[in-house]
């Protein structure tokens, strides 16, 4: 699904500038389809930076490595046809858009991806079952639907709302962005519930289907993983992936912090 080998970043002004100190300092990640992953790191380590690497973020240039998803080279490719691929960004601060209506992105987005293959009448029939069933597994109200995008939302509102667009547009692959920072208890277990529902859509009627969808998600907390099982933890440290282990490293992360972590390799498997 996903392939990154040795990726050096810096900022595009810092391209500009000859000023390029790394923030990505040769990070290597592999993830099949079907795998969740999570990826923890001490405030400033790079993580945001390669979710929006990935997405396509003008701000972030790619200097050295390769990015290979879904057999194809991701960095030729604009953010627009890495989205057509399959690939999902969920920010850590989604952003707010005046004038636009939460519904109508919604439906932009999704008949843009989805047009192709059907007639409209049938598109927008599934989009509007899409979104009530969505609307309701994530406890939002509907209200939110005619508002400007994320304009005066709460934090977790945002949050939910950024589920809310992966799981209308479709992926194969979701980065999402400290998607449980802020909030409550209640509002995390219904969001990793959203999640899990989702990432096994279309097949869970059946224990022979195994989904393919993957995902990445990049947390601070330990009580995610309570509601969610990763195939694999890997740490980042001052733009590296420094260690990679079992949902117990979670534990360990959360009791010892990340500074006995010193560098490259140091393995716990
Ligand atoms: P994390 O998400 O792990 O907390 P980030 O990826 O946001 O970390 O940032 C990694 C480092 O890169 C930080 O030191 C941050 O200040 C720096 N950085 C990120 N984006 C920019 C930018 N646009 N300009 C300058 N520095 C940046
Ligand atoms: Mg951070
Ligand atoms: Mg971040």
């Amino acid at each position: 699904m996903l392939e990154i080998k040795n990726l050096t970043a810096v900022t595009s002004e810092q391209e500009i500038s000859r000023n390029q100190a790394l923030i990505l300092k040769g990070v290597n990640l592999t993830l099949k389809g079907g795998e969740i992953q999570i990826i923890m790191g001490s405030n400033g380590s790079g993580k945001s930076t390669l979710a929006k690497l990935l997405a396509g973020h003008p701000a972030y240039n790619m200097l050295h490595g390769s990015i290979i998803f879904r057999n194809e080279k991701l960095i030729r490719c604009l953010p627009e046809t890495r989205a057509r691929l399959g690939l999902f960004l969920g920010f850590q601060y989604p952003m707010e858009v005046g004038g636009v209506s939460n519904q109508d992105f919604l439906r932009l987005a999704y008949h843009s991806r989805y047009k192709k293959k059907d007639n409209i009448l049938n598109t927008s029939l599934r989009f509007a079952n899409k979104i009530l069933n969505y609307v309701k597994i994530l406890d939002m109200n509907s209200s939110f639907l005619p508002r400007p995008l994320n304009q005066g939302f709460s934090g977790g509102e945002k949050k939910k709302n950024e589920i809310l667009q992966m799981a209308i547009t479709g992926c194969e692959l979701a980065i999402l962005d400290e998607i449980d920072s802020g909030l409550d208890v209640d509002a995390l277990k219904t969001l990793s519930k959203t999640i899990l529902i989702y990432q096994l859509d279309g097949s869970f009627n059946s224990r022979f289907l195994q989904t393919t969808k993957s995902l990445i998600l990049i947390t601070h907390y330990q009580r995610l993983l309570e509601y969610i099982k990763p195939d694999k933890i890997q740490i980042m440290k001052q733009g590296k992936i420094v260690c990679s282990g079992k949902s117990n490293l979670g534990t360990i992360i959360d009791r010892k912090g990340y500074d006995w972590l010193s560098g490259v390799g140091s393995g716990l498997h």
